[in-house]
């Protein structure tokens, strides 16, 4: 129906009795024409095991291709080869390099990795094949607050064999063209591929402005807030479809949906904008 690429993120259910309804989740979201489904991560050993059995399902029951995140901040450069390698092993060889959270104490051990570049180099070093996708933010990091700073960051990642980059959620598409702008104008050349989360309940947006730190749209945080039932849905998803159909009428070529592990409000938020039918 469109020709705007689509992909969506989900993450490893919590709970292992959720794993049948995030696998409907996956045939439903690779059914819309998914080019890829990313998966996200956490640290430690378990969570690379949980991560590891989505993106095998994915890749052996979908026709998307699996991104696996990876953090990769406090890791010493030869666990960070190790797990990738470990990945690699299991047929998953496209990845979004991500530094991962600092640790509160704000210290890294000696010689650990610090910058998702670092991450970004090492898997390029060693790949034959795949793709690495880095993270963006057009309304800056909530730890830089400088845009400078932030398209540097998004320069160095690229500069270390980065092939695409995808931004954190946003709510007005002149945060993603204002940000492309500049990034373009400062020698940003890989794709940027806009993330788009359809929030349907207040109680979500406020939990999503807390971790991102992103301004609080004021419009869609009181639409939320209606009591008459399913008002707060289609609010929240009428917001992101008229965000995506802003985005493609403004020339973006492709759009990432966060899930949230299920396919009906992405799938809605799609057919209302009119990339899928
Ligand atoms: P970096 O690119 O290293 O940058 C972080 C900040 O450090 C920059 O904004 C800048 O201020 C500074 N900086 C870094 N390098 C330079 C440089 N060369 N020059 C100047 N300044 C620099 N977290 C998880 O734990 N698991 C996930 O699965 C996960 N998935 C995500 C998916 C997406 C699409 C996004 C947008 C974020 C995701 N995150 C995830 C969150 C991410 O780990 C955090 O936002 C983290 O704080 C920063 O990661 P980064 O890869 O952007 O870091």
């Amino acid at each position: 129906m469109s020709k705007v690429q689509i992909s969506f993120e989900v993450y490893p259910p919590r709970k292992p009795e959720a794993m049948g309804e995030l696998q409907e989740a996956i045939k439903n979201l690779s059914g819309l024409g998914a080019e890829f489904i990313s998966v996200t991560f956490g640290a430690g050993g378990s969570e690379t095991k949980n991560s590891l059995e989505v993106l095998k399902y994915i890749k052996d029951h979908s026709s998307s291709t699996p991104l696996a995140h990876l953090t990769c901040v406090g890791t010493t450069k030869e666990q960070a080869a190790s797990i990738v390698e470990e990945f690699r092993e299991h047929g998953i060889s496209d990845f979004l390099a991500l530094r991962g959270d600092l640790p509160q104490s704000g210290q890294l051990p000696h010689g650990a990795l610090e910058r998702a570049d670092q991450l970004v180099s090492l898997i390029a070093e060693s790949r034959t094949s795949g793709k690495i996708a880095v993270a963006a933010f057009p309304n800056g990091h909530p730890e830089s607050h400088d845009s400078r700073r932030d398209i540097d960051a998004l320069l160095a990642k690229q500069a270390a064999g980065a092939d695409f980059a995808i931004t954190q959620l946003f709510f007005y598409a002149s945060d993603y063209f204002d940000f492309m702008e500049l990034a373009r104008s400062r020698g940003v050349t890989i794709p940027v591929i806009p993330g788009i989360m359809p929030i349907i309940s207040a109680k979500r947006l406020q939990r999503v402005l807390e971790l991102t730190e992103e301004k609080e749209p004021t419009e869609l945080a009181r639409a939320l807030k209606s009591e008459e039932v399913g008002a707060a849905r289609e609010a929240g998803i009428d917001w992101a479809a008229n965000l995506v159909s802003e985005l493609v009428a403004g020339g973006v070529q492709a759009v990432h949906l966060y899930a949230f592990n299920e396919h009906k409000n992405v799938t809605e938020t799609l057919r209302r904008a009119e990339l899928v039918s």
